[in-house]
């Protein structure tokens, strides 16, 4: 078996001003040059990345000359990599990173005919699938939604949820975190998975501060699981499979930046306990990477790194999206987000293609059969 290190790899995005911005006529203090990203000083504004046009079908385009970089430039840069990653039996995570209204579900997700990087990945996995004139080979799509809420678990597709939310258990031998009673549906279709995550969606914790009138609260989680089964000459057949975790994190602003006061204070302090034990995870990793001996990662301290060990520190090709405000008047929270992907960057995994060893060892000893008889 091959064990090839990686990399988490992180890019930044950052939105067009907002209209609260615009009103405070805030000053854009992010710059990016190649790949470098810097945060100005906000007495030193710099050109804003609002450059961008409607197109006749609702989706938005960077006009020329402009910064602005589109859902599909996007799914270019790193939704295209995820895809084919799946299809060689990696397993893969995307996550989004930022304060509320930086564009994490937007990245994601997507609005309207702008549709995000989960959309768009699953769109082309079936469009990928529907091309395939193989007939010794068959593939198994599955689909999965839950969102962590003050460290409990709701499966997004489920009637009901127990009370408390679902157990998180340790599976005794891999030694990965997973949540037991978790619905993962087979989905056949693009649009199968389209309408389990508008069921998802609308089911989500919803609650409202200063920051962005609907965003929410809870981190959300979408995993799919890809499987291509391939049938070989003498008709064993053999298992790729890859699981693909697609994270929308929750705000990563402090409670009291966003002027919350008592149920809504509880949920700040509890995602801000997952977001800060993710940050010790990272933290840690980033220290093993860099050759620290004997370092302990805390994935315990929460439901969030319980649910992410593999994704951060494990079998998966992982990437980080850190989303920003251009605004001066976020410079706080957006420091503090470029410094999390920072940190992220330096981490690296070992992903290993998932093949079936069982069936390659019927497989073998088929081929070895084959031989025997031939000498018999
Ligand atoms: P978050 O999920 O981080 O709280 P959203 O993704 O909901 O934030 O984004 C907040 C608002 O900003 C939304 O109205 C969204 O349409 C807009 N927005 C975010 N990112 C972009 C972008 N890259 N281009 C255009 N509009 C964006
Ligand atoms: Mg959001």
């Amino acid at each position: 078996m091959f064990i090839f290190i990686f990399r988490v790899k992180v890019a930044v995005r950052v939105r067009p001003f907002n209209s609260r911005e615009k009103d405070r006529r805030a000053k854009c203090i992010i710059k990016m040059q190649d790949k470098m990203t810097m945060i100005a000083n906000p007495d030193a504004p710099s050109k804003s990345h609002d450059g961008f046009k409607e197109n006749n079908d609702g989706t938005f385009d960077a006009v020329s000359g402009s910064k602005f970089a589109s859902q599909r430039t996007v799914y270019n840069d790193l939704g295209k990599g995820v895809l084919n990653n799946a299809f060689e039996g990696y397993n893969c995570s995307l996550f989004a990173y930022g304060q509320t209204g930086s564009g994490k579900s937007y990245s994601m997700v997507g609005y309207g005919p702008n549709k995000g990087i989960v959309p768009i990945i699953c769109d082309e996995l079936f469009k990928e699938i529907a091309s395939n004139t193989k007939d010794n080979k068959r593939f198994e799509v599955t689909f999965s939604m839950l969102e962590i809420y003050n460290e409990q678990v709701r499966d997004l597709l489920a009637k009901d949820n127990p009370k408390g939310g679902l157990t998180v258990r340790q599976n005794a031998k891999l030694g990965m975190f997973y949540v037991e009673g978790l619905k993962n549906t087979p989905v056949g279709s693009y649009q199968e998975i389209e309408k389990r995550m508008e069921q998802g969606t609308a089911a989500r914790t919803v609650a409202s501060t200063n920051m962005n009138a609907t965003s929410s609260r809870a981190h959300t989680v979408v995993t799919i699981t890809f499987d291509q089964i391939i049938k070989d000459s003498i008709g064993s057949e053999t298992k790729k499979s890859s699981t693909i975790n697609l994270v929308d994190l929750a705000g990563s602003e402090r409670a009291d930046s966003t002027g919350a006061t008592g149920d809504r204070l509880k949920e700040g302090a509890n995602i801000n306990r997952s977001l800060s034990a993710l940050g010790n995870v990272i933290s840690a990793l980033a220290d093993v990477s860099m050759g620290k001996k004997k370092v302990y990662i805390p994935y315990r301290e929460s439901v969030l790194t319980k649910l992410l060990q593999n994704a951060l520190g494990g079998n998966s090709k992982t990437v980080m999206i850190a989303a920003l405000s251009p605004a001066d008047i976020n410079y706080d929270e957006t420091l503090s987000t470029l410094r999390y992907a920072d940190r992220a960057k330096k981490i690296k995994n070992q992903a290993v293609v998932n093949e079936n060893p069982l069936d390659k060892l019927i497989r073998e000893l088929k081929v070895y059969n084959r031989c025997f008889s031939y000498i018999g």
